[in-house]
């Protein structure tokens, strides 16, 4: 038995968007910016994908801009609130710790040129409160960016007492939502957002395409020059087929929210109640605000990397936390953010589910995912030690 579990990385495309998509590569291939009969015919698909997406958000047609993806749309963001804010002498971002590389790595970058960043400290649950954000504002702050939940451990942040606190205090606020995006219900007004960032992969659309929700009003850059495609916002030929990929899977993801959501968290739960009955091990992240198919552990006394190779021999498809830093030996910033000591952040496993997930992927990783913890302590020295009592237990 396959059983993947590694939907935070990136999805299986569902079969709707792939036959939505297949067209758009040999039949209507037309550049949507060409006067002739083919490329006006992508132009209404295009307009038609824009008006779908918007639909889903509760957003105008004109407020979406589609990119190449999830970090496109971060990098975008921060860098047109950082372009403006100069301009008007504002040079305060503020975020929090365990934000995605996409959204860290461009305030790292801004910090060199002479800006300023809040990072929130995550409490240990995994979560920021609406007051941390209102206590950091300054008469200087140009963004709050905070994501909407979170990729390695699932908590979903407070995004709309958040977004109301930002704009009391008239403050652009950007959120991350690609986590969230087709999982849990996203509504850029009820969410009082200026700006929102998602991916199509992750909500089992096609890999490339995402889209940059910005409202009316709020001031963009651009990061890619030439033509006036996105409204001058973002050059280059669109990726039509992504894009009518993206908004099919997004409406697929919209109309089935409530079931997939039900579905999604029973199994959660009976993967949290079974991995949790393995002595020394914690549940990282919020246990009642969590994304429905995020799991996320800590096991003592076990290496992340071994347990990822172990569990993929036995045909469990898992992740240690971010896809974009394993391969490094450094724990992940998210969890050393919610205080695990780097030993402890070492040995994390997480498993994300989709709505394909079956129970019987769910009850297989049961039984493989205790014998793989008990035979990597077996093996360990540190944790004869802790058994023996030379060293504490710390979970
Ligand atoms: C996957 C992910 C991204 C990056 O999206 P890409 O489309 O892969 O560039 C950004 N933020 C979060 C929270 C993500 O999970």
């Amino acid at each position: 038995m396959q059983v993947y579990l590694d939907n935070a990385a990136t999805t299986k495309m569902s079969r709707a968007a792939i036959d939505a998509m297949m067209p758009y590569f040999e039949e209507v291939y037309g550049n949507p910016s060409s006067l002739h009969s083919m490329g006006q015919q992508a132009k209404e698909v295009l307009d038609e994908a824009r008006s779908t997406v918007a639909a889903c958000l509760g957003a105008a047609p004109n407020e979406i801009y589609f990119t190449s993806g999830g970090s496109e749309a971060d990098n975008q963001a921060i860098l047109s609130a950082a372009a403006i804010g100069a301009r008007k002498g504002k040079k305060h971002f503020i975020t929090t710790a365990f934000e995605h590389h996409a959204v860290l790595h461009t305030l790292k970058k801004l910090e060199k040129d002479g800006y300023e960043v809040t990072y929130l400290p995550v409490g240990r649950e995994g979560n920021i409160t609406a007051e941390q954000v209102e206590k950091a504002i300054r008469e200087d702050t140009c963004l709050v960016t905070t994501m909407t939940a979170n990729n390695e451990i699932g908590s979903v942040l407070p995004i709309a007492e958040i977004g109301a606190v930002c704009r009391a205090r008239k403050v652009p606020f950007h959120t991350d939502a690609v986590q969230a995006v087709g999982h849990i219900p996203v509504n850029v007004a009820e969410m009082n957002v200026d700006m929102l960032s998602l991916s199509a992969h992750k909500f089992h659309g096609p890999k490339g395409v995402g889209v940059l929700y910005a409202r009316r009003g709020i001031f963009l850059s651009s990061l890619i020059e030439g033509g006036a495609q996105e409204r001058g916002k973002r050059a280059g030929t669109e990726n039509l087929a992504g894009i009518v990929g993206l908004a099919a899977a997004l409406k697929e993801a919209t109309d089935h929210l409530a079931e997939n959501m039900a579905k999604v968290t029973a199994l959660r739960d009976k993967l949290i109640a079974g991995l949790g009955a393995i002595p020394h091990s914690v549940l990282n992240g919020d246990k009642v605000s969590r994304l429905p198919g995020n799991v996320h552990f800590c096991f003592e006394g076990i290496e992340g990397e071994s347990l990822l190779l172990l569990l993929d021999s036995y045909g469990v498809e898992a992740s240690s936390g971010s896809a974009c830093t394993s391969g490094s030996l450094d724990p992940s910033h998210v969890l050393l953010a919610i205080g695990h000591p780097h030993e402890i952040a070492h040995g994390s496993l997480r498993l994300s589910l989709s709505e394909y997930t079956t129970e019987d992927e769910i009850d297989f990783a049961l039984q493989v995912i205790p014998t793989v913890v008990e035979r990597l302590r077996g093996m360990s020295p540190i944790w004869r030690d802790k058994v023996n009592g030379i060293k504490p237990f710390l979970l």
